[in-house]
């Protein structure tokens, strides 16, 4: 069933589990991921960025991801990093049940200011809103620790970010980064920060950057013939520990498209006579589905629908 954001963070935050958030751009991601969700028994965020907006459309994707939650499972759909107002409000009168407003580029009173609108959009349709405070993205890239300080978020200023917002759940920077080359030398993530930040702040917070550039897949990837080089995620234990302190929705993309490239290198090496587009997709969809169910599994909401 569709149902809102908040609905299933706040059940999440309150039995120490995460809910996962995984990107999808066509029918075969849905399928694989809602599939995963059906076999673990668990909740899960579909979500679409602007990018797979404009790549499959939001018609097509709102009608996949509507069709993949008519079962019992309690899905959301969510529009990830939205950054122009245009498609928080497309994706609002698509049915959404969920949106992301990403201001953490802009100067933090612009960010409240149109977050705040944002809520107040999303609040009359029933839907919910996820916010961001500090920047994700390219944390490595930066060169001193005041500067790196400087980018992540902080405590206080969360706290008051979401009494002025009233958003429904905080994205926040802790030290990971987007894409699979998240970090130059030892994986990091601040948890010191995210214990403070989530001792202040009582609503779900989300983690981005999250992939774990699962080892096997990249493996299979390399096999035939990515070359992936140092890419390198998040440890499970960082995680679980994650979790255990208040990161209640994980986003997963990168780990997914990992999986359904090195499927289809697969199949395209493996099954050279082949011309049935679904028989070159098989493998790439049952890849997808297998690191979605591992995902709901270290997460813990495996088995939290009965
Ligand atoms: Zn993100």
């Amino acid at each position: 069933m569709l149902v809102s954001l908040k609905k299933v963070l706040v059940e999440a935050r309150a039995k120490h589990y995460a809910v996962p958030a995984m990107n999808v751009n066509n029918m075969e991601a849905v399928k694989a991921i809602i599939s995963a969700a059906e076999h673990m028994h668990s909740p899960v965020i579909i979500q679409t960025s602007e990018g797979a907006i404009e790549y499959a459309g939001i018609e097509y994707l709102a009608a996949l991801i509507r069709i993949a939650a008519k079962g019992k499972i309690p899905v959301v759909m969510h529009l990830d990093h939205g950054k122009k107002l245009e498609y928080v409000k497309m994706a609002l009168a698509h049915g959404y049940t969920s949106v992301m407003f990403d201001g953490s580029a802009l100067p933090e009173k612009d960010n409240i200011r149109i977050s705040t609108q944002v809520v107040k959009l999303a609040h009359a349709k029933g839907a919910s809103v996820e916010a961001e405070i500090g920047a994700i993205a390219g944390i490595e890239d930066f060169v001193s620790v005041e500067e790196k300080d400087a980018h992540l978020t902080n405590p206080e200023a969360a706290l008051d970010f979401v009494k002025k917002t009233g958003c429904d759940a905080l994205a926040i920077a802790i030290g990971t980064a987007h894409g699979a080359y998240k970090f130059k030398g030892k994986t990091h993530l601040d948890l010191d920060r995210l214990k403070k930040i989530a001792k202040l702040v009582k609503l779900p917070l989300v983690l981005h950057g999250a992939s774990g550039v699962l080892e096997d897949v990249k493996e299979l990837a390399e096999k035939h013939g990515a070359q992936l080089g140092k890419a390198r995620g998040v440890l499970d234990e960082d995680i679980q520990q994650a979790i255990s302190l208040g990161i209640s929705k994980i986003n997963i993309d990168t780990d997914l498209r990992l999986a359904f490239t090195a499927g289809i290198r697969e199949a395209v090496d493996d099954l050279p006579q082949v011309i049935d587009p679904r028989k070159l997709l098989e493998p790439a969809n049952l890849l997808m589905r297998e690191v979605a169910m591992r995902k709901m599994k270290l997460f813990g909401s495996a088995g939290r629908v009965k």
